[in-house]
């Protein structure tokens, strides 16, 4: 919760001690950016954990130049795998697997930082067991919020524990708010919030031209380098349906309150309208070290190798509305977003299915939002879920949208015979 005002912005004056950083998702985009910003700061931060799901190669080459007390992978052979080679390196890192595991290192005494850097769904239980640990948790994994925005804000204030946001656009309204602000908490001097939205790769693409585009262009973001699932997520403009209801569980915000906001050249990161009319932003390069050593370090700021901002080169910045028509999943996301309950649950269930199978080349970019408007419709909405009933719901979307892809498929095998 944010309860703590700065004294001063030099990061060497209260506890001093080094404080221990766990990283889930290590081996991902957030992670090697995570590892970059410790490692400029040995005096003040150390690896305590690295997670991955099965990427043993780079696991191996971070615990060899981290030396984290624990690693884990969530796969079973791919542990035994870098176990083999940390032995044979003779490390002193202690190997383990499974779910069981990656709770077990997000909620270790040792830690104090919790970078959340999983993708999707799979990062909820470990997310939320360093917030019941009462963990400083740098949020980036926004699908688990997505899903259980209410049980992360309740659990976080019943254990202390610190939520931080690490996408770059809520880490840039959180810097925007009045000093007095909780997270989770509306405040009465908040009248909007602008979510900045680069456009993606499609950005000007047609709505007949999207029909065939491809992975891989929808991999390569104009601005930002990323994991391939919220590639794809800021291609079809889910990513800002996601984070439309990621900033209302930070920010106690109404959807109303949230304005999204085109802007291809991503050095507004997003802004806060106060009530009398002030209109703060944050600015800077689209790279994600800067959110991360910002909540790392704060509240106090620390250098995150991020090149300076030239204005001077960027010259000038352009805003447009975004267009519905052409990309649906951000209307479905709005909808969703208004309908509360358990609609983000299904929303990002079917969304993480149908990304899946666009990557694998079974379905087209458009038939994405299709998926996901079927699972929506093919479910009641309860309101005021548990996380069991949130996880019943979210296993039952992923059946509904996996069934409607393998119709679909049958349909177009049909059609061309
Ligand atoms: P990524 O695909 O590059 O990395 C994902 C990491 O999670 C990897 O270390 C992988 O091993 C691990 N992982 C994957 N599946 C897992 C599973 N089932 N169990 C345990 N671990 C698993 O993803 P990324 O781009 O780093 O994104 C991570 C999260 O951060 C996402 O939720 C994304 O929306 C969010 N985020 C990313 C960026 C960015 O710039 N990349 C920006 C804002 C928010
Ligand atoms: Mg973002």
């Amino acid at each position: 919760m944010k309860t703590k005002t700065p004294k001063d912005d030099h990061p060497h004056d209260e506890e001093d001690a080094i404080q221990g950083v766990a990283i889930l998702g290590s081996t991902g985009s957030i992670g090697v950016s995570t590892l970059d910003v410790l490692a400029r700061h040995p005096q003040r931060f150390r690896v305590t954990a690295l997670t991955a799901n099965s990427q043993v190669e780079r696991m191996f080459e971070q615990c060899r130049r981290f030396t984290p007390e624990k690693a884990v992978m969530l796969n079973l052979q791919a542990a035994d795998i870098l176990k083999a080679k940390i032995n044979q390196a003779g490390l002193a890192v202690e190997v383990l697997s499974g779910m069981e595991a990656l709770k077990q290192v997000a909620a270790s005494p040792q830690t104090r930082i919790v970078m959340a850097a999983i993708v999707g769904a799979a990062g909820l239980q470990p997310t939320l067991a360093a917030v019941r640990a009462g963990k400083r948790v740098l949020l980036a994994n926004k699908e688990p919020l997505v899903m259980s925005g209410n049980i992360f804000i309740e659990e976080a204030r019943k254990a202390g524990a610190e939520l931080l946001p690490i996408d770059s656009e809520h880490n840039a309204i959180f810097q925007c708010m009045p000093y007095n602000y909780r997270t989770g908490e509306s405040h009465t001097a908040v009248r909007r919030i602008f979510l900045t939205c680069s456009g993606g790769p499609f950005r000007t693409t047609s709505l007949a031209a999207l029909a065939d585009v491809t992975p891989e262009q929808a991999c390569a973001h104009p601005n930002w380098a990323m994991g391939r699932k919220i590639s794809v997520d800021s291609a079809t403009l889910m990513n800002k349906g996601l984070e439309l209801i990621e900033a209302c569980w930070l920010f106690g915000v109404t959807p109303e309150q949230v304005e999204i906001v085109i802007h291809p050249q991503s050095v507004i990161h997003s802004m806060v309208e106060y009530l009398d009319g002030s209109v703060l932003a944050q600015l800077g390069n689209p790279d994600m070290r800067t959110p991360i050593a910002h909540a790392l370090a704060w509240p106090y700021r620390v250098d995150s190798g991020v090149k300076k901002l030239d204005l001077f080169d960027i010259a000038h910045l352009d805003f447009e509305p975004p267009d519905l028509d052409r990309f649906p999943c951000l209307r479905l996301a709005c909808e969703a977003a208004h309908a509360g309950g358990t609609a983000p649950v299904v929303l990002n269930a079917a969304n993480e299915v149908a990304v899946e199978a666009f990557l694998d080349h079974q379905i087209r970019f458009t038939d994405i939002p299709q998926v996901i408007e079927h699972a929506l419709s093919h479910t009641s909405l309860g309101l005021n879920a548990d996380l069991e009933t949130i996880l019943k719901e979210d296993a039952m979307a992923r059946g509904t949208a996996r069934q409607f892809i393998t119709d679909m498929k049958h349909d177009v095998k049909r059609e061309a015979s």
